[in-house]
């Protein structure tokens, strides 16, 4: 066995060690990515949770007093508030902020928020006032574990 022989051999393992390495290394990192993708939902995700929450919501919540029609819609407007409730005859829409509710939870406490405007606003309130009956509406929601997992 000569000298060049032996490093020759010694080299092609150390090449085969490097080639083990790095498929590894690629591997797990294509593992992560994908985890790390698939991992918090996207916009269009909290969009779908916060139309169902509204209905599952006004079912355990509110009794099924708030309108089945109302629109949802989880939106970025970056110069606009957290959440915002429009009335236009008797038909609500609510606004969530995407810009400012990130995750689903934060989303999930803005919805609350509005339904509370929406409840307030039935009950012949100005639909902005976070006046006493608003107040009442979130304190009634809090002290009965709405908020659970959101605050
Ligand atoms: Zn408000």
């Amino acid at each position: 066995m000569s000298h060049k022989r032996q490093f020759g051999k010694r080299s092609k393992s150390e090449i085969a060690k490097l080639i083990f390495w790095l498929v590894a290394i690629l591997t797990l990192e294509v593992s992560v990515g994908r985890e790390i993708a698939a991992g918090p939902p996207k916009p269009t995700d909290i969009q779908t949770i916060l139309t169902q929450d509204y209905s599952q919501y006004n079912e355990r919540w509110f009794k099924n007093r708030l309108p089945t029609d109302t629109v949802i819609q989880y939106y970025s407007m970056p110069d606009f508030d957290i959440g915002q409730t429009n009335e236009d005859d008797g038909h609500y829409h609510i606004f969530v902020n995407s810009y400012y509710n990130r995750d689903k939870h934060s989303a999930e406490f803005t919805l609350f928020h509005e339904m509370c405007h929406v409840e307030v606003n039935l009950a012949g309130e100005e639909l902005e006032t976070h006046g006493s009956k608003w107040q009442g509406c979130m304190l009634r929601l809090a002290n009965a574990g709405a908020f659970h997992d959101v605050w």
